[in-house]
């Protein structure tokens, strides 16, 4: 277990293309252990491998009630099968500290992954969950909020 040092904008990493994982090696398994704790400790909804500085197809989400309550979610190899909805909320990220902006996202949003056994499964997420959904899954392309906002927000006005 570890804290990973999360890169931040400017970094060319944060702008590759993740590869698929092939193989759930124990190497894999012990990038999720540690982006589980980088993730907590930073007190984050979602954090993708990228953003630790591995090109690889792997996001989790915290879909906990917050504090001490946390529910990770791991997703290799996510594709979003299916979207409903709009929104227009706020959105910050972990590479781009201080810093936040309204986006236009799906609502409820589907993706199809697997899990670290290997089995596939499907998970929806609405609201802060399918704007995270779409988020951690853009940071697998290379591509960051800040490419499409709407409007950045003075971070003193945001809780
Ligand atoms: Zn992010």
């Amino acid at each position: 277990m570890a804290i990973l040092k999360i890169v931040e904008e400017g970094d060319d990493i944060l702008r590759k293309k993740c590869r698929e994982v092939t193989e759930i090696t124990p190497k894999i398994l012990t990038l999720l252990d540690d982006m589980r704790d980088t993730l907590i400790k930073a007190n984050g909804v979602g954090l993708a491998a990228p953003q630790v500085g591995i090109l690889r197809r792997i996001f989790i989400i915290d879909a906990g009630a917050g504090e001490d309550q946390h529910e990770i979610i791991e997703f290799i190899n996510p594709r979003i099968i299916e979207t409903k909805g709009h929104q227009e909320e706020v959105e910050g990220c972990l590479s781009v500290p201080g810093k936040y902006g309204v986006t236009s996202r799906p609502m409820t949003v589907t993706v199809e992954a697997t899990d670290r056994n290997g089995k596939t499964f499907t998970y929806t997420g609405s609201a802060l969950y399918g704007r995270c959904l779409c988020h951690e899954n853009d940071h697998l392309d290379g591509i960051l909020y800040i490419d499409s906002v709407l409007e950045m927000l003075d971070p003193d006005d945001v809780e």
